[in-house]
């Protein structure tokens, strides 16, 4: 058994759980990351992000964003709702901004991150899990398995950003589970027209649409009844071709060639928080949303940040107190809480069989600028901008 001290250990190196350890690496404390997937290169995960211009801000300030080849601008968003009147057209000056944020692949974004951990020497233990937490009075002891190897560590702050996976070896479990009955397809499509840096978000009878500008092809997303989802998935190119024109329309012209289809099933997962000291959680294991307001990673990373921000006025020794812990939550709550319910009230409210009211919301929206002003800043920076 082999024993080492470090200030902070963090349970997952997805996108979160990597924010975070460059944070808290740059405040200056000692801070190791364990991920029980093997270090890889390449990652073969399909989907495709919208980040915000915070998002943005955050890894450039970490030196882990990305290179022109990978990242795509977002100047404006069309949102609009199949065969019913009404849209929305959000465009960065609404918000006194050049860009709202940018198209990144997850492939491209995670092995960033990663090789910025290595960059910027913050230990990472690969194909190593944690399998239970000891808490002492003035640290923890994590029991990790590496490939079969068992051994330990200490840390006085433990941060689960393990996507909710082991949320028991910290004593806790999911408070609130949605399953939406709904499968995202992802995948890459090009069109007869050119795609510029507008990102579409098209409501359908059968679930959105994501329609994200990638250079001179779009990335997808696009929501459909679970029972639809392997049939869509299987169908030869025509076919899928045919049936995503006629949910999408021809707004972005004919659509001629895809790829790269997958799907992940969709669900709201919102996990209970420590109430001691010693133990905190981030990202998709705090909260894990719908992606219709694309809002999951954009929530976690200001997760990360913020806690980064906490942990840097206190005193190393006192990480573990159950004050750091409250002081955390304090500052979490607002974002969490209504970027949740902004993601969960924007699918109860597409789904309603309202459509005249649907068409009169993205009407209002907008008419109204200010209105319009406020949600946009407050989802691309949270609250506190
Ligand atoms: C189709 C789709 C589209 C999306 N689009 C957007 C978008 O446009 N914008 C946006 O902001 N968000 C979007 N999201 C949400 C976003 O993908 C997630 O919020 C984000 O990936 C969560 O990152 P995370 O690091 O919190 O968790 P994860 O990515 O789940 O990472 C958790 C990590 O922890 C590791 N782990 C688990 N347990 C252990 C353990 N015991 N020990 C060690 N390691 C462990 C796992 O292997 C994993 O690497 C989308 C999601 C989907 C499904």
């Amino acid at each position: 058994m082999s024993k080492t001290q470090y200030d902070v250990l963090i349970i997952g190196a997805g996108p979160v759980g990597c924010v975070a350890a460059l944070a808290m690496k740059q405040i200056g404390l000692s801070t190791a990351v364990l991920e029980v997937q093997p270090q890889q290169s390449k990652i073969s995960d399909g989907r495709t992000l919208a980040l915000s211009w915070n998002s943005y801000l955050i890894l450039d300030e970490l030196n882990a964003w990305l290179t022109d080849e990978e990242r795509f601008p977002i100047r404006s968003i069309q949102i609009s709702d199949r065969g019913h009147f009404g849209q929305s057209v959000v465009s960065g000056p609404d918000v006194q901004l050049s860009e709202l944020g940018y198209v990144v692949r997850f492939k491209d974004l995670l092995p960033r991150l990663r090789e910025a951990l290595s960059q910027q020497k913050v230990k990472t233990l690969f194909q190593t899990s944690a399998t239970s937490i000891q808490k002492h009075k003035d640290y923890s002891e994590i029991t990790l398995d590496m490939n079969g190897v068992i051994s330990t560590v200490t840390a006085r702050l433990i941060v689960m950003a393990d996507g909710g996976q082991s949320l028991n070896i910290a004593g806790l479990k999911h408070k609130k589970a949605i399953d939406h009955g709904h499968d995202a397809i992802v995948g890459i499509i090009t069109s007869d027209s050119t795609p510029r840096d507008i990102a579409y978000e098209r409501f359908t009878s059968t679930g959105p649409i994501a329609l994200l500008p990638r250079g001179d092809e779009y990335a997808f997303v696009w929501s459909v009844p679970r029972h639809e989802s392997d049939d869509l998935l299987n169908q030869p190119e025509s076919q899928f071709l045919e049936a995503f024109q006629n949910a999408f329309g021809d707004r972005c012209g004919r659509f001629t060639s895809i790829r790269e289809k997958s799907t992940y099933s969709l669900a709201t997962r919102i996990a209970e928080q420590p109430s001691n000291g010693g133990i905190v959680v981030i990202g998709n294991a705090s909260q894990a949303l719908h992606p219709i307001a694309a809002q999951g990673l954009n929530l976690g990373f200001r997760d990360a940040w913020d806690l980064a921000d906490v942990c840097r006025d206190i005193k190393a020794e006192d990480l573990i107190t159950d004050n750091t812990v409250r002081t955390f939550r304090r500052k979490r709550r607002w974002d969490r809480l209504q970027t949740t319910l902004f993601s969960a009230g924007l699918n109860r409210f597409f789904s309603s069989k309202l459509l005249g009211a649907r068409g009169l919301g993205l009407l209002g929206l907008d008419l109204i600028p200010l209105a319009k002003k406020i949600i946009i800043r407050q989802l691309i920076f949270g609250p506190k901008l």
